[in-house]
């Protein structure tokens, strides 16, 4: 078996939402699902506190500080979307701190070849400089530029399969080419972002790639695009480790959005970043993000660590070439990445 972390911390649960559905019963859900699988036989730790200088070689001072002075006031809220609570500063070092022990854990001497950071708040929403859609730090981010800044690999890809667009990641790297951020989301729906024609900038030009997809859009959709567009990708720009923002409110059950994917769905897409990670001989991370019924949460989770866990790489079933994913590749062919003719 190759060596399996899973990064994960009760301070996760100390994150107080009131009524909403980032709620610490997620994380309650996750772990009763893996406990009652014996968590999959993975290598269980307690994620440390993100080091200041770790989170602000992402996010300003500034940013930084006022999380803490709200969270040391009580908490209060940063948007309509977004609450702080008193435990908010110290589950959001940890989220960011397990995706970084994470990430040491893939790149140092430990031999692990798999990691999962399993924490709340999620990350993928907030910018350099602003907390927002229910997220405070971003945890993705921040292990991506951890593991540039390590010297642990030259190039991170990050996967971004949560249904909303990951814009904060997309702001982070947009001027980038030491990070492809490719995200799979439902379009229109919160927060309004991630065109296709969204491609990056400067020297990042080509380095993000938007795969906005309809309402409606089920495991035919997700699957093909991961599987005939980010993965091609991924052999084309030969990252050194791959992130994955794992949301899981795509899922037909998940009361926020209106994607169709099912369980079947997110195991294949989990076996298609399998099978990338394997073929490039380099680490993978998935790191949590959203996803609001607790049961396709929690099934979820389960089924993606079984499949990027296994020994080989599983068969990634229902990967036809969407109509959708042969547009995505025309268009990305004609730019920066011609092999996806
Ligand atoms: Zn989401």
């Amino acid at each position: 078996m190759p060596g399996r972390v899973l990064l994960r911390h009760p301070s996760s649960l100390e994150h107080e939402t009131g009524a909403h559905p980032e709620s610490p019963r997620r994380i309650v859900a996750i772990e009763r699902e893996l406990a009652a699988r014996d968590w999959l036989g993975w290598d269980v730790r307690e994620s440390p506190p993100a080091a200041r200088a770790s989170i602000q070689a992402v996010h300003p001072s500034a940013h930084v500080d006022r999380i803490e002075a709200l969270a040391a006031i009580g908490g209060g809220m940063i948007d309509m979307d977004t609450p702080v609570s008193s435990g908010s500063w110290v589950a959001a070092l940890h989220a960011a701190g397990g995706a970084i022990a994470m990430v040491d854990a893939l790149l140092g001497s430990d031999g692990f070849r798999v990691g999962a950071s399993l924490h709340r708040p999620p990350g993928h929403h907030a910018t350099a400089g602003r907390a927002m859609g229910f997220c405070l730090f971003n945890n993705v981010a921040i292990a991506a530029q951890h593991a540039l800044d390590s010297g642990g690999a030259e190039r991170v890809l990050i996967v971004d399969w949560d249904v909303h667009h990951g814009n904060g990641t997309n702001d982070i790297f947009y001027a980038r080419d030491d990070v492809l951020f490719c995200s799979i989301h439902q379009w229109p729906l919160y927060p309004g972002t991630g065109r296709e024609s969204d491609a990056g900038t400067g020297a990042g030009e080509g380095y993000t790639v938007n795969l906005p997809v309809p309402g409606g859009s089920g495991n035919d959709v997700f699957v093909s695009l991961i599987e005939h567009v980010v993965r091609p990708l991924a052999r084309a720009y030969e990252p050194g480790l791959i992130l994955v923002s794992a949301g899981y409110d795509a899922h037909a059950d998940d009361p926020l959005a209106s994607c169709f994917v099912t369980d079947a769905g997110y195991a294949a897409m989990s076996a298609s970043v399998r099978a990338m990670a394997g073929e490039l001989g380099v680490a993978l991370g998935i790191v949590l993000e959203g996803g609001y019924d607790l049961g396709a949460l929690a099934r979820g989770v389960a089924i993606t660590l079984e499949a990027v866990g296994s020994e080989r790489a599983p068969a990634v079933a229902e990967a036809k070439l969407h109509p959708l994913a042969a547009h995505a590749r025309e268009g990305l062919a004609a730019g920066r990445w011609p092999s996806l003719a």
